[in-house]
């Protein structure tokens, strides 16, 4: 399976803005507008996804909102399978199923739709997100694909902040890649 080479690696990641102190103090908040209005680097990165994923048999991808859905929509196109939003409460129309977990301050829920995966137990799912950071909001994503009664195959991250161990909350639920990382 192809993996990108250090040259690739470094173009895509200086391709990503870094805004401190953004959505508030002390955080770096890793910015990929700048790698989507770079053709370049957004085709080599689903270039690279889409080989990545292109022998795994998958059935759905499964990107968490909002950016998860950028990534994980233009994917399920390109690999020709569906797409299922994972959505913040009370966004999705019909009867959902949701998952909490745990902010700073607080819980948030997201959600899926009952039938997201067309009620196709044992379905092939691969998570996806932007970026892992403590790992809270995928662990109920990969919750809510068991929860649906469907195996999510792999979650995929373009940034894993490594530093702060998300990838150790999705351990049991599904194998972690990311493309980027940021030690
Ligand atoms: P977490 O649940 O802590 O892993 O947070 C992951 C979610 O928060 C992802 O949807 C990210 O888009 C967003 N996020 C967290 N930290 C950052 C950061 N430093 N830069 C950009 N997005 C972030």
């Amino acid at each position: 399976m192809k993996t990108l080479g250090s040259e690739e690696k470094k173009f895509l990641m200086e391709s990503i803005r870094d805004v401190p102190d953004f959505p508030k103090p002390g955080i770096l908040f890793k910015d990929i507008t700048t790698l989507l209005n770079n053709p370049k680097a957004y085709n080599l990165l689903m270039e690279h996804l889409s080989e990545r994923y292109a022998g795994m048999d998958l059935d759905y991808v499964a990107g968490i909102e909002s950016r998860g859905f950028i990534f994980g929509a233009a994917l399920a196109a390109k690999l020709g399978i569906g797409f299922v939003p994972v959505r913040k409460r009370g966004k999705l129309p019909y009867t959902t199923i949701g998952e909490k977990y745990a902010l700073e301050y607080g819980v948030d829920e997201i959600e899926i739709h009952i039938d997201a995966f067309n009620n196709r137990e044992g379905a092939r799912v691969l998570l996806i997100d932007d970026l892992i950071a403590t790992g809270g909001t995928a662990e109920a994503a990969a919750k809510l694909i068991k929860d649906a009664r469907a195996e999510c195959v792999e979650a995929c991250f373009i940034i894993n902040l490594t530093f702060l161990n998300g990838a150790e909350k999705l351990k049991g639920l599904a194998p972690v890649y990311h493309v980027l990382e940021v030690v």
